[in-house]
C-alpha cells in the first residue's frame, strides 16, 4: 500500500534494490547463452553486465572471493564441503548478496552455483548447502512459519498510527511484557511486495510450493514468513501487529513451541499481540481465526494470563499450560493439543470448559 512506500525509514535501502533489479536475472540466462555472449564479448564484459551492483557489494562480502572458494571446492575430483558451508555462511542469509554471488558465479565459471552444489552434494549435506543460499531443496513451509494474509472486513487494515520498524515493535513489545522478558528483535527483513514474494521463492519457489502454486490458492497472500532463523514481512499488508507477532516468536523459551504444538504457539503469539497493541490503541487484527479463541478460551476458563506470558517468554510450559487443562479441563492437554494440530476449534474449545 502507499503509505508504506512512504515510510521513510525503508527509503536508504530502496536505491540499492532497484539497481538490483535492473540487472539480468542470472536464471534467466542459460549457461548457453552466457558461452555465446563470452565468445563474442569476453568474460570482463560478460561480468560486467552481470554484475553492475558488484561494487555496492564489496564494501563488505568480497563476492568474487567467495566464488572462487567454492569453486574450488567443487572442482575437480572430491569435495570439499567445509569449505563451502563457510563461504555461503559469509552471505548471513542476505538476499541482495546471494543474488548477486549466483551473478558472479555464473558470470565467472559459466555454471549456476545451485548447479554447481547439486553436482557435488546430497541428502543433508545437499540441504545444508542451499539452505545457505536460502532455498529449502523442495520442502513446504513448516507449520506456523507462515502467516496468512490478515482475516478482516476490508480496508485489509485501518490508517497507521504508529510507524512500521523495527525499533516499534520492540518498543510496543517491551511496554507490554518488558516486566517478564527482555525483548530482542531477532532477524526481521521488512520487504516491499514484490521484493517479499522474490524472497519467499527463493526459499520455497520451483515446484509445488512457490508462491503461485501454493500460497496464492492456499492463502491469497501472507503478511510473512519464517525461515532459517530469519523472518520475512510483506509490507503491502502486513500492519505494524506483524512485527509485533513475528518479534514474539523470536522471544519464546526453548521449551515452549515443543510443548504447545504449532497452533497453540500461533494462538497465543495472536493473543499476546492483541494485548501489547491494545495497550497502545494500535489495530491487530485476527489472523488466527481458529487458533486464538482456543487460547482465549482457556484464559476465560481461568488459566492465569501472568501463568501463559512466564511460560511463553521464561519456560515451564509443561507444568504451567499442559498440567493445568490436565487438572482443570473436561479433556487432557493431549486432547486438546491434538484437536488443535488438526484444526478442530470447536472440540478444541469444548475440551477446555472446566471439570464440573
Ligand atoms: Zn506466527
Amino acid at each position: 500500500m502507499r503509505e508504506h512506500a512512504a515510510e521513510p525509514v525503508l527509503r536508504p535501502a530502496e536505491p540499492e534494490r532497484r539497481e538490483a533489479e535492473q540487472t539480468p536475472d542470472a536464471s534467466a540466462l542459460s549457461p548457453a547463452l552466457v558461452s555465446h555472449i563470452r565468445a563474442g564479448a569476453g568474460n570482463a564484459a560478460v561480468a560486467r553486465m552481470l554484475q553492475p551492483a558488484t561494487a555496492m557489494l564489496s564494501r563488505e562480502l568480497d563476492l568474487a572471493a567467495i566464488a572462487a572458494r567454492v569453486h574450488e571446492a567443487v572442482d575437480g575430483l572430491g569435495t570439499d564441503e567445509d569449505a563451502v558451508y563457510a563461504a555461503l555462511g559469509e552471505l548471513n542469509h542476505d538476499p541482495d548478496a546471494t543474488a548477486q554471488l549466483s551473478r558472479t558465479y555464473l558470470a565467472t565459471y559459466g555454471e549456476t552455483l545451485e548447479t554447481a552444489i547439486r553436482d557435488d552434494f546430497s541428502g543433508d549435506e545437499l540441504a545444508r548447502a542451499l539452505g545457505l543460499l536460502g532455498s529449502t531443496n523442495g520442502a513446504a513451509p513448516a507449520a506456523g512459519t507462515v502467516s496468512p494474509a490478515t482475516v478482516t472486513e476490508a480496508p485489509v487494515h485501518p490508517p497507521r498510527q504508529l510507524p512500521m520498524d523495527l525499533a516499534t515493535g520492540e518498543a510496543v513489545l517491551s511496554g507490554a511484557f518488558g516486566d517478564v522478558v527482555s525483548i530482542t528483535a531477532g532477524s526481521i527483513q521488512l520487504l516491499q511486495a514484490p521484493e517479499f514474494q522474490a524472497a519467499y521463492d527463493r526459499i520455497y519457489g520451483g515446484g509445488q510450493y512457490s508462491w503461485a502454486a501454493y500460497v496464492v490458492p492456499r492463502y491469497g497472500s501472507l503478511n510473512g514468513f519464517a525461515h532459517d532463523g530469519v523472518n520475512y514481512i510483506n509490507l503491502a499488508s502486513a500492519g505494524l501487529h506483524t512485527i509485533v507477532h513475528e518479534m514474539l516468536h523470536n522471544n519464546t523459551a526453548a521449551d515452549w513451541r515443543g510443548v504447545v504444538g504449532s497452533r497453540w504457539d500461533e494462538g497465543t503469539t495472536e493473543v499476546l499481540t492483541k494485548e501489547a497493541c491494545a495497550k497502545i490503541a494500535e489495530p491487530a487484527p485476527t489472523c488466527y481465526p481458529g487458533e486464538s479463541p482456543v487460547v482465549d478460551e482457556a484464559i476465560a476458563q481461568g488459566l492465569p494470563r501472568a501463568d501463559l506470558r512466564e511460560a511463553y517468554f521464561n519456560g515451564g510450559a509443561q507444568s504451567k499450560v499442559a498440567d493445568w487443562v490436565d487438572a482443570n479441563c473436561t479433556e487432557n492437554w493431549a486432547a486438546v493439543k491434538g484437536y488443535m494440530e488438526a484444526n478442530q476449534w470447536a472440540a478444541a474449545r469444548a475440551g477446555l470448559q472446566r471439570k464440573p
